[in-house]
């Protein structure tokens, strides 16, 4: 799954139905080993189902045949159903064909489960159940889901499933867990006319009059329930066939244009795949289903042969898209690609080791990326990664990267850049300790030993020492199973030309400085400036001294593979920063990334990371300056409410970035590099919101001029420059986006626009955003997007009237994010009330074993209260300085 960025926190709604332990009874397990639900005395072998879809009434029928195993007499059978309603329940025993009496059925909503019992015990031995039933389509990406949009030809509702985590029990009564890997077939009866797809091919499809048909697909390979997949709709499809496979995207009619990019690409990722894995690409095809909409949770899943992607993150309009939708669709087509092996193929035992699917396939989409678009110099992005997951591993909320899971909230919150961004950082740091080849030769190893079956991480880590001979796991295990950062000092001292790099480990935390540090086993590479080859220490026993070669400032973390921060002291940091310009642009984006995130915390002067800021020269690579100006937003937003002081920092910021700009320019230039094109429109963007009067009057100008003079917003610029004038709209704009939206044809621009209204910065304007947000007209799920979106600039606005009317945007997210979206919303707040309030929405709302991200928002609040009164005198000091 690719999840939804920005995500930072959660709760849970007493609908949602699952309740931790703590709450109830834990469920009997008979596997005191497996964290689970359901009781392991029976188990699905086979499942034949049948969907019968009525897309008008918002409904479909069912009907499932599973062939089931008794492993322990019973007379109870309880597996996984959410909102079905049971018509029928046959258990007949395959040897004699005997049929049961009818069951009484209960059902459970706490446990999201429903139970048979029988009248009497029911033998081991094989049987088959066969279960008539209905349920209900939704309208957020959750279980069977209906997408209402916009077209050339009029409104349209296409249907879709999204399962992962535990949500195929919405549709499949199931035993709907990780483990129970079970073959599947799959029927449906849908209007004749549409598309129907599924993992597999259609086998066979008849006509069976009244305008409908009954589409077969083929019986799938053993898997998890949570990658079941079922599309229906007015759509084409595009094919390739690579490698013998045949590669498919799927969309909306006459849109198989805008997904080309992806489609080719996939072929490229395909045959990468298949050597890199070892074990060719399994299904006889791979769709790529290309839906309208947005989710608080997700941008694609990786449905083993129909990965899902919502439109905005596979679909290149020539109208609107940038370079960075370009990049990143191509980054989220490898990054589901890469589970169809690690995910699919060989799957997590359970959800603690969610981090196993998507730390690896994080880790893979990055590593194709590099590999296969190197113009792109994304391996400047695995700092920026890291520093998503290092902002929450700083707090005390923290987890480990491994961590138990006992509830579905638990294990839908589970997906937070510590599992996908943490885990890429670590893979990416213990590959690098190993090396590249003998890592890939214990991939390998791992996916052969363990196709069509279930693992832990320890199941990988024994694999990678087998073929690197290194002995990792002890350091993986540190890395996974603690929670937190660690981080170097370093100070150095030369002599007789050798240069002594004493190392020690400590621990980084934002909001427990005396906490007495954990022990990490940490691989260090280091480089001196100008030196030929790096230098490679295991920091063990917490500490370590280094000889390097020579007298010039030794960099820590050189090639910033590592986990860790890197505190130098004083002398030999200005001996670095006196450098700036010498050294590899990944090392000054990590010095920034130490030096910032280090000043906030002020283990060192914040005022350093400025300093740095200052000899960042103008032509630094553009990602360095992407970095720069995205902390001056970052300073921007601590200053806010304080506008005399803000408009001092203001000043520097645009003084410094100016220049930049300048360079970039407003219009692309022939054979300009890739990351040139992203700085521009992230430098729009930003120099606006520092208030930048000339760049939101240019912005201005081209938006009113673009009617008459056809250059005035190129499609590159047209999400920038909308996002400018959106931002700093005056009532008669905000009405003129307003009428765009509504007047626009294209789904995916359609909802970009809605959003955009909601971005403005005009209080009034956002009050009119909040409440258009609840109305039908954005769509389905664009409400809770716009209310985010006005949570960005109006913490407070945004969450008390999310508050006032939770019921309502409580039906507007998906239940896989209700869990963290008040927590999110409320976590750019600067008021010491929020805190209060936050803590009071966890006590009525949350269950008590989900309340890590409200927890997490608190404690990002508190921080945010702790920068503003103690760092930005310093940076008040410092701009003094510069000024005189
Ligand atoms: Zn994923």
């Amino acid at each position: 799954m690719h999840r939804t960025l920005m995500t930072l926190s959660w709760f849970a709604c007493a609908g949602l139905g699952s309740i931790p332990a703590a709450h109830s009874a834990p469920p009997p397990a008979t596997d005191a080993a497996t964290t689970t639900q359901l009781p392991r005395t029976v188990r699905p072998v086979h499942y034949d189902v049948r969907i019968v879809p009525d897309a008008t009434a918002m409904k479909f029928n069912g009907r499932v045949g599973i062939a089931i195993d008794v492993l322990q007499p019973t007379t109870s059978i309880t597996l996984n159903a959410v909102d079905l309603s049971f018509s029928r329940v046959i258990l007949t025993k395959v040897s004699n064909a005997a049929r049961y009496p009818a069951p009484s059925v209960q059902i459970n909503p706490d446990e999201q489960s429903a139970s048979f019992t029988f009248d009497r015990i029911v033998p081991r031995g094989r049987y088959h159940l066969a279960l008539d039933y209905s349920g209900k389509i939704g309208t957020q990406a959750v279980g069977l889901f209906a997408i209402d949009y916009v077209s050339a030809t009029g409104p349209k509702r296409a249907l879709y499933t999204q399962f992962e985590n535990s949500d195929a029990r919405r549709v499949i009564p199931s035993w709907d867990e990780p483990a129970f890997r079970t073959t599947f077939a799959l029927e449906a009866i849908v209007p004749s006319g549409e598309m129907a797809v599924s993992n597999m091919p259609i086998a066979r499809q008849s006509n069976l009059g009244d305008g409908l048909t009954r589409v077969r697909f083929a019986q799938s390979p053993k898997m998890s329930t949570y990658l079941l997949f079922f599309g229906l709709g007015d759509f084409d499809r595009a094919t390739l066939k690579v490698d013998g496979t045949e590669l498919g995207v799927i969309t909306q009619k006459g849109a198989t244009a805008q997904a080309a990019f992806v489609l080719e690409s996939s072929g490229s990722i395909l045959r990468e795949f298949n050597d890199y894995f070892g074990v060719g690409y399994p299904l006889p095809k791979l769709d790529n289903i290309a839906a309208p909409g947005s989710s608080q949770f997700f941008g694609a899943m990786e449905n083993w042969g129909a990965i899902f992607t919502f439109e905005h993150a596979i679909l290149l309009d020539p109208s609107i898209s940038t370079q960075s939708d370009k990049q990143r669709a191509f980054q989220i087509a490898a990054h589901e690609m890469a589970h169809q092996w690690f995910g699919n193929l060989v799957t997590m035992r359970w959800w603690d080791d969610i981090w196993l699917n998507e730390g690896f396939a994080s880790w893979m989409e990055a590593r194709t990326t590099r590999r296969l678009h190197p113009e792109w110099n994304t391996a400047l992005a695995a700092v920026r990664k890291r520093e998503e997951a290092m902002d929450l591993d700083g707090f005390g909320t923290t987890h480990p990267v491994v961590q138990h899971v006992e509830t579905v909230e638990q294990a839908s919150q589970a997906f937070d850049a510590i599992t996908y961004s943490k885990g890429e950082a670590v893979i990416g740091m213990l590959e690098g300790y190993v090396g590249a080849a003998a890592w890939r030769n214990g991939v390998r190893r791992y996916i052969q030993a363990h196709a069509y079956g279930n693992t832990e991480s320890d199941d990988l880590w024994r694999e990678i020492e087998k073929a690197s001979g290194q002995p990792i796991t002890a350091i993986a295990h540190e890395f996974t199973l603690q929670p937190g950062i660690p981080l170097i000092r370093a100070d150095a001292a030369c002599d007789a030309g050798h240069t002594a790099l004493q190392l020690t480990q400590a621990e980084f935390s934002k909001d427990q400085p005396d906490k007495k540090p954990l022990a990490w086993r940490v691989p260090v590479i280091v480089q001196a400036i100008g030196a030929a080859a790096p230098v490679r220490e295991l920091v063990t026993g917490g500490r370590a001294i280094v000889s390097v070669p020579g007298c010039a400032p030794v960099v820590v973390n050189a090639g910033q593979s590592g986990y860790y921060r890197t505190l130098y002291a004083p002398a030999h940091f200005q001996a670095i920063a006196g450098n700036f310009g010498a050294l590899a642009a990944i090392d000054q984006l990590g010095l920034l990334s130490d030096s910032w995130a280090l000043g906030l915390a002020g283990l060192q002067p914040v005022s350093d990371f400025l300093d740095l800021a200052v000899a960042t020269s103008v032509d630094a690579d553009p990602q360095i300056w992407g970095k720069i100006a995205a902390v001056f937003e970052n300073i921007d937003e601590y200053y806010r409410g304080d506008e005399a002081r803000r408009s001092a920092f203001r000043k520097f910021a645009m003084a410094r970035l100016n220049p930049v700009f300048a360079r970039v320019g407003w219009s692309a230039r022939p054979e300009e590099l890739d990351t040139v094109a992203i700085l521009r429109n992230e430098l729009i963007g930003i120099l606006s919101a520092l208030g930048d009067t000339a760049v939101i009057d240019e912005a201005r100008r081209r938006h009113a001029t673009q009617a008459t003079d056809p250059t005035a917003v190129p499609a590159a610029q047209r999400k920038a420059i909308l996002g400018v004038v959106a931002r700093h709209a005056d009532p008669s704009t905000w009405e003129q986006l307003h009428a765009a939206a509504r007047a626009e044809k294209t789904a995916m621009v359609k909802d970009q626009l809605y959003s955009l209204l909601a971005s403005t910065q005009d209080e009034s304007l956002a009050r009119r955003a909040l409440d258009l947000a609840l109305t039908p007209e954005p769509g389905e799920t664009n409400s809770a997007e716009m209310v985010s979106r006005a949570a960005a600039l109006h913490p407070d606005l945004a969450f008390d009237f999310g508050i006032v009317n939770i019921a309502v945007v409580n039906q507007k997210v998906d239940a896989s994010s209700r869990s963290r979206y008040f927590p999110r919303l409320a976590s750019r707040s600067a008021d010491p009330a929020m805190i209060i309030k936050l803590k009071k929405y966890a006590a009525e709302h949350l269950a008590v074993g989900s309340r890590r991200d409200a927890d997490t928002a608190v404690a990002s609040i508190a921080y945010r209260l702790k920068v503003r009164q103690e760092r930005l005198p310093v940076i008040d000091r410092w701009l003094a300085g510069v000024k005189g």
